[in-house]
């Protein structure tokens, strides 16, 4: 499913039969109700074909793979001080950065005006910026549960530990319901407003 050498994901195409895209070609994401050991996501990409297909994800591929794990057994929550517990099961490498205070993705809370670690299963919607190649990334805060849309390279998305240090934040606090926030997110990558922010999280 997930390709650490390419830091691609496997999908199946109408067209091409099978397609291998980039985290930052995802366009939706959304956790299917029930499915919880291990959860499941329901995903939109744009493929290579020009359309936007339908694809599942499980959790651990979604945010264990790229950094070298993908067993099914593992739970995890580095948001919180269990970290210690857990760096055995980390890979070596990954456990290493985490440890001396990198984190695998961040992005900027704008509600909480910080910077924070975070997840891809936390991305709920992401889209190509209009006039450049960045990519706009709707997060879902793990802390405060609101909303922020951040502008980034595609790098930020796709790489584990490839954070931009400086990120684009719209000054807008997201709706809760999907439909309202999907055309909100469209509104605001058109409006291009965004302002700059540091990530550094140390
Ligand atoms: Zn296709
Ligand atoms: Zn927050």
């Amino acid at each position: 499913m997930y390709d650490a050498l390419t830091s691609t994901y496997t999908f199946s195409c109408p067209i091409h039969g099978e397609t291998r895209v980039c985290l930052s070609r995802f366009r939706r994401l959304e956790q299917l109700p029930g499915a919880r050991h291990p959860a499941v996501y329901r995903v939109e990409f744009a493929c290579g074909c020009g359309s936007e297909h339908p694809g599942l994800v499980s959790h651990d591929d979604l945010d264990w793979a790229p950094l070298g794990l993908a067993d099914e057994t593992r739970f995890v929550n580095l948001m919180t001080s269990k970290l210690e517990a857990v760096a055995g099961e980390l890979s070596d490498v990954a456990a290493a950065r985490i440890k001396a205070g990198e984190w695998p993705w961040s992005f900027f809370c704008w509600p909480e005006e910080r910077p924070r670690p975070v997840f891809p299963s936390a991305f709920t919607l992401l889209a190509p910026a209009v006039s450049s190649d960045r990519v706009g990334v709707a997060v879902r805060c793990p802390v405060c549960g609101k909303i922020s849309v951040n502008l980034v390279t595609r790098g930020h998305v796709d790489v584990p530990f490839l954070n931009d240090r400086e990120i684009g934040v719209v000054e807008h606090v997201f709706e809760r319901d999907a439909d309202a926030t999907v055309a909100e997110f469209r509104a605001e990558l058109e409006s291009e407003s965004f302002d700059a922010r540091r990530l550094g999280l140390e």
